[in-house]
């Protein structure tokens, strides 16, 4: 590892550190350190923090990860917020210039952006652990479904969202991508708690306890669109299930309106070999392939999963500018197999990262994800130096902001930018002694050390203790919610 120490560079740039590894892609594209700091925010900081005298929130933390630029670490910094956003991002020295509403003095914390879970389920937080250690497609089909058709409702659906979000912001998550049933409900519950979310809403052909027909699913999905059109937490997608769940003629609907619309469609995708090998059985081409026919495939196209690509899969996905999200965890789980993330990135396919639902993994816990994920990239590609820590930090911010079509607003820690960030102790046991405070975050940090959350400004996670969630309460109805579900199974 590099430590570059740019304390002299300048007084503008106070003591700006940036630590990266050898052979980190900052390097790999033939970047100088100059055109780094040329290029971002941290040039602009200290201009803007001269006509920014006042805030409501100012944090001193021992160190930030911005995340952009890629692999930067900045110690002895600070950042406001102001409003719903970062409106000064500076050398602590030049921050007693601002006068803010509330100090806080994060010494061993390293200040991030929130982390973007980009694919789940979140109400089948209330089915975690109900059948375990089976293949996908028996999972869903005795186990999964069958509940689902017994037990979902809009009070399933609120209370389950409930559950995973608690879950998700005490472990450092402050956008989530849905595609569950009673989006609605789901859209309600994210705005009562204040989490930021992109609700993908199901289509299928098939009936289930919300929608009759694929017609009812869309007109329901887009009767939705309308009424959050104007949420600042809130976005809406279409989530046609998969390829082998929704018809050729339904397909075409959802790529026609989503192209009409300008809205992101997520689908799961060439989650196991079986499924492809199936469909070019049964149809002589491969899933990828059918949806690009139909014209699904685009750059607000999201594809969950992808296990089993060849050359010419990935090929397509480059050309075509959609999104690849990786969930190692939940396809290690149902045995799916592994998205060779050094490939796509190879081919330059944004990665982003999910947790899949809590039924599948079995927690909602997106740093384990991320150490998931840099582990199974090195041991599926046969190369330690696969997906290092900068880029799997960057797979579950920035790449996932981009993926969810969010990249201006969230993602990263840059002035102007929408304030969704998260405090990391990383002075406990299990994250010291620290060289390389990516590497912590990566490789040793636990969910459980994030101590404090902002999402669009405002405090939703603090010392640990969630702002808008009664737990006790919450956990009643959790309970509840497992005495039902345990009486349907016997
Ligand atoms: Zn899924």
């Amino acid at each position: 590892m590099f430590l570059l120490d740019f304390g002299d560079f300048g007084a503008a740039f106070g003591n700006l550190r940036l630590y990266f590894r050898a052979g980190s892609p900052i390097r790999a594209a033939g970047r100088k350190i100059g055109d780094i700091l040329t290029s971002t925010q941290i040039d602009k900081s200290p201009a803007m923090s001269a006509q920014q005298q006042t805030a409501d929130t100012l944090i001193h933390p021992g160190w930030i990860a911005p995340v952009v630029p890629h692999g930067a670490v900045l110690e002895n910094h600070s950042i406001a917020i102001t409003g719903n956003r970062i409106s000064a991002l500076l050398p602590r020295a030049e921050a007693g210039a601002i006068r803010a509403q509330r100090v806080l003095e994060l010494p061993g914390h390293a200040l991030m952006p929130g982390l973007v879970n980009s694919h789940g389920h979140a109400a089948m937080s209330l089915l975690r652990g109900f059948a375990d250690d089976l293949a996908l497609m028996p999972w869903l089909e005795q186990h999964i479904w069958p509940l689902e058709a017994a037990h979902v409702s809009a009070d399933f659906v609120r209370d389950g969202v409930e559950l995973a979000i608690a879950e998700m912001i005490r472990c450092g998550t402050t956008t989530f991508s849905d595609m569950y049933f009673f989006p609605d409900a789901a859209a309600a519950t994210a705005e009562r708690l204040g989490m930021r979310c992109q609700l993908t809403f199901p289509v299928l052909d098939f009936p289930t306890t919300w929608a009759q027909n694929a017609d009812e699913y869309i007109s329901k999905g887009l009767a939705l669109r309308d009424v959050v059109k104007h949420s600042e937490l809130v976005t809406v997608g279409f989530g046609p299930h998969a390829p082998y769940t929704v018809s050729e003629p339904n397909l075409v609907k959802v790529a026609t309106l989503a192209a009409e619309l300008d809205i992101a469609i997520q689908i799961h995708l060439h989650e196991t070999r079986g499924e492809v090998l199936q469909a070019v059985e049964q149809n002589g081409e491969r899933p990828l392939d059918t949806l690009h026919r139909l014209g699904l495939i685009g750059p607000r196209t999201q594809c969950v999963h992808m296990t089993d690509l060849g050359d010419q899969d990935i090929a397509l996905l480059a050309a075509t500018g959609a999104h690849v999200v990786h969930c190692p965890q939940s396809n290690m789980k149902l045995a799916s197999g592994a998205c060779p993330v050094a490939r796509l990135q190879a081919k330059g396919v944004n990665v982003a990262l999910g947790t899949d639902s809590a039924a599948s993994n079995n927690d909602l816990n997106l740093f384990g994800e991320m150490q998931t994920a840099a582990l199974l990239a090195k041991l599926h590609s046969g190369d330690a130096a696969a997906l290092p820590a900068a880029d799997a930090l960057a797979m579950a911010t920035i790449n996932g902001a981009r993926a969810l079509g969010l990249e201006a607003i969230i993602g990263s820690l840059e002035i102007g930018k929408q304030a969704d960030l998260i405090a990391v102790d990383l002075s406990q046991p299990e994250t010291q002694p620290l060289y390389n405070p990516l590497s912590q975050l990566v490789y040793s940090a636990n969910g459980s050390q994030v101590t404090h959350s902002w999402i669009n400004g405002r405090p939703v996670l603090h010392e640990r203790q969630l702002t808008g969630i009664d737990l006790p309460e919450l956990a009643a109805r959790t309970r509840a919610w497992q005495q039902r579900i345990s009486n349907t199974r016997t």
